[in-house]
């Protein structure tokens, strides 16, 4: 197996306007690990998630996924235009497209569509953006949807369960895309406090089994007991890096100490 990272992203910058919200961000992820990002609101934890698989494009910086071989991504990000003309512009938007294809997301609200079942929501993915035949990606649902407990849900519709329910199809949703990377931006957070349990323990186990896994986070026991590696952001530097338990319990850092002091 090759020794390279994952994924490895390197002085990424990107502004909103005159809002400069990643400010040179180096982030690494090894085959199989855990990556936590916390950080106060704004300090650009779910626009570096949003970078990593193609839904935001940074002005500079450079993204290398290793997905195997013949499956190398590789961007650099030279501020040019983001809807660029030409060779370079197709070249730019394949290389997006083919991030998108590494990774798969499970956003803070489900994102279902409402008037699609369990089942039509998690077999959708595969068929209509990786061209997966339908029967093959039903029965891959299946299993998945009954790994997470939900295979009797199967012809529900996502209004009819609930929250935590629902972002385990989420997730279900985002494994079914076989990715090789998952990034998950704050998956619990809309969820009511005894909810929250079934998702963490789902990705708790996906962790487990070795799913390279990118968090953005408030739950800081599970970062704890899940992550090899916790980021903290803060106005779109990483502050501090290193593993949870030096992290959470001797922070270098005074504005780490600051903001693990008003979270926990
Ligand atoms: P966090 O996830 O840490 O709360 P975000 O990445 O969501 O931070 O946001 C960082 C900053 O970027 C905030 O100031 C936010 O208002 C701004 N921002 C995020 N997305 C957009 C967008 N699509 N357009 C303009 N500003 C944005």
């Amino acid at each position: 197996m090759s020794e390279a990272p994952l994924l490895s992203a390197t002085g990424l910058h990107l502004s909103f306007g005159e809002n400069h919200v990643l400010r040179g961000i180096d982030l690494t992820v090894h085959r199989g690990e855990v990556v936590a990002l916390i950080g106060p609101s704004g300090s650009g934890k779910t626009t570096l998630l949003r970078s990593l698989n193609g839904l935001a494009t940074p002005d500079a910086g450079r993204i290398v996924v290793d997905g195997g071989p013949g499956e190398q991504v590789d961007l650099t990000f030279d501020g040019s235009p983001r809807r660029a003309w030409g060779r370079a512009g197709r070249r730019a938007r394949a290389a997006r497209e083919s991030l998108r294809d590494r990774s798969a997301m499970v956003f803070q609200h489900h994102h279902l569509f409402p008037h699609l079942t369990v089942l039509q929501n998690v077999v959708e993915g595969p068929v209509q953006t990786r061209g997966v035949p339908r029967a093959e990606a039903e029965s891959r649902a299946l299993a998945l949807l009954d790994r997470v407990g939900l295979a009797d849900k199967r012809d529900a519709y996502p209004r009819e369960l609930s929250g935590g329910q629902q972002q385990r199809v989420g997730i279900v949703r985002a494994l079914a895309l076989q990715p090789d990377l998952l990034l998950f931006d704050e998956p619990t957070s809309s969820l009511d406090p005894e909810l929250v349990g079934e998702v963490l323990t789902v990705m708790k186990e996906l962790a487990e089994e070795g799913w390279t896994m990118v968090v953005v986070t408030h739950e800081l026991e599970f970062a704890r007991a899940v992550a090899d590696e916790v980021l903290f952001l803060d106005d779109g530097v990483v502050v501090e890096r290193g593993a949870p338990a030096q992290m959470f319990s001797a922070p270098r850092r005074a504005r780490t100490r600051e903001f693990l002091h008003r979270i926990l």
